[in-house]
């Protein structure tokens, strides 16, 4: 018998808050007689790192939660390919096959998300501009759809159903097995080389030197106006010859919701200062681990709790490179203007197209901006919204919580493509999270099928 238990899902940006169903299947045999039981609506659920609604159930719903569905199943050290359960974690890759010479080709900021979450989102890493994104390194899926059955899904068999799945935030069913390369690393470090940019036109033109970097990173200070609108600091890193001693994992935790006066304005701007000026003028450079380069802030556990109770939303877009410059000038004003912009804000340069129908990457800027949950953040999230439409670019899913579902249909140029493949994997719409329904996904195929 599953154990289904009553529970309050929320993203990582804890809003919205939703009452769902959730059980923790740690078999096969079970997660199958869930699905074949024909009930819904369900949803996978990972690590719920997404940040809005994209890992939530809809009200009422059911959510599959994979954190136990976690084995390594094979690994190919000639082909550098390893099969794993959706519920493994990046942590667990970096814990076992690092030290072994093995890294995951594409990493989000996180360590925490799953690799069911990664594949369901396309991911990104600092290096998207020289690796892709992870769906350009899957060679196939196992996919528990609707009908209850299992399929083996590559680029052969049915390439529209992978392109649907890769990115496709859960919607085609459940994915249970993931086979995707890994790829080589001389050590466990990375030299990191840290540098002060003064400006926006600064920092366009830094990437654009950096170009061949592995890595390429910039931390933004978003309230900086005026000469110094668009300063930050940028990184960049090579994987480096020799190992470093792995810093001992710590163990904080921010243990209660802060107050809202914690992040104000005046205590960020302060912030943002003196994080600037940290890294001395003529720059630095150093060797730092892997992980503690691309996972700086998974050393404080529950971060998300310094937004306090209300919580935060991030706004991730990427824009085209042509006009890009002006684009990104208009949002980081915007988000001035508004004022309580936190100091979590990055700035990165993409270089590829994912492969999916729905993948968020496309060669261009792309900005990403965390926004305690506070009165005008909504209207600031909208007119974001339409700065975006207007560059041309598209707003981050794994991301998001408030993108409209015109602009959405706008930015995502594949949908009908998508919608394709959930008409013949899932007529019925038995997959939901709360974003596919604000977003109306599902919408015209119910309309076709309920008229
Ligand atoms: C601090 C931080 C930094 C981040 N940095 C980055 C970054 O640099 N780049 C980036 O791209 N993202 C980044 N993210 C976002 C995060 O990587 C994605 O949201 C990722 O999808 C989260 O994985 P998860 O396991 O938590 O999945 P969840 O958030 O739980 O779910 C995400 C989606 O995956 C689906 N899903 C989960 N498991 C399965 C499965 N087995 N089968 C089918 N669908 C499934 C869910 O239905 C949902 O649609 C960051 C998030 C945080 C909190």
């Amino acid at each position: 018998m599953t154990a289904w238990k009553r529970m309050e899902v929320t993203g990582w940006g804890r809003v919205p808050r939703v009452l769902a169903e959730i059980a923790r299947p740690e078999r096969d045999a079970e997660l199958d007689r869930i699905v074949q039981a024909g009930t819904g609506p369900l949803l996978a659920m990972g690590a719920s790192r997404s940040y809005g609604d994209a890992g939530q159930p809809v009200p009422g719903g059911r959510g599959l939660l994979t954190t136990r569905l976690d084995r390594v199943l094979a690994f190919d050290p000639e082909a550098g390919t390893i099969t794993v359960e959706p519920g493994v974690t990046f942590a667990d890759l970096h814990r076992h096959f690092l030290p072994r010479g093995w890294l995951a080709p594409a990493i989000p900021g996180t360590a925490f998300a799953t690799i069911g979450g990664a594949l369901a989102n396309d991911v990104h890493g600092k290096n998207q501009a020289a690796a892709g994104s992870f769906g350009d390194h899957v060679r196939s899926v196992e996919l528990l759809t609707a009908d209850g059955q299992r399929r083996t899904v590559d680029r052969d068999s049915d390439p529209e159903l992978l392109r649907a799945t890769i990115g496709g935030l859960g919607l085609t069913g459940i994915v249970t097995r993931v086979t995707f390369a890994l790829q080589r690393v001389p050590s466990n470090a990375v030299t990191l080389t840290e540098r002060r940019i003064d400006g926006l036109d600064a920092f366009l033109a830094a990437f654009e030197a950096a170009r061949d970097a592995t890595y390429s990173v910039g931390w933004i200070d978003a309230l900086a106006s005026g000469r110094s609108l668009g300063r930050g600091i940028l990184e960049t890193a090579e994987h480096a010859a020799t190992s470093v001693a792995p810093v001992p994992p710590r163990q904080r935790t921010v243990p209660v919701d802060l107050p809202s006066f914690a992040m104000s304005a005046a205590s960020t701007r302060l912030f943002n200062a003196w994080w600037w000026r940290r890294i001395p003028a003529e720059g630095r450079t150093r060797s730092v681990t892997i992980p503690a380069f691309l996972h700086p802030l998974d050393g404080l556990r529950q971060w998300n709790r310094i937004y306090g109770r209300q919580g935060f939303r991030q706004f991730q877009c990427v824009v085209p490179f042509e006009g890009g410059e002006a684009s990104l000038r208009r949002l980081l004003e915007e988000i001035g203007r508004h004022g309580q912009a936190s100091f979590l804000a990055v700035l990165k340069a993409f270089g590829r197209q994912g492969t999916g129908h729905l993948s968020f990457c496309m060669p261009g800027w792309t900005l990403a901006i965390d926004l305690p949950e506070r009165k005008g953040v909504t209207e600031l999230l909208g007119a974001l919204e339409r700065i975006v439409l207007d560059a041309g670019g598209r707003i981050y899913l794994a991301k998001d919580s408030r993108l409209s579902a015109e602009g959405f249909a706008r930015m995502y140029p594949e949908l009908d493509r998508f919608r394709a493949v959930l008409g013949r994997v899932d007529p019925d719409g038995r997959w939901q999270s709360g974003l596919s329904r604000r977003l109306g996904i599902h919408a015209p195929l119910q309309e076709a099928i309920h008229g």
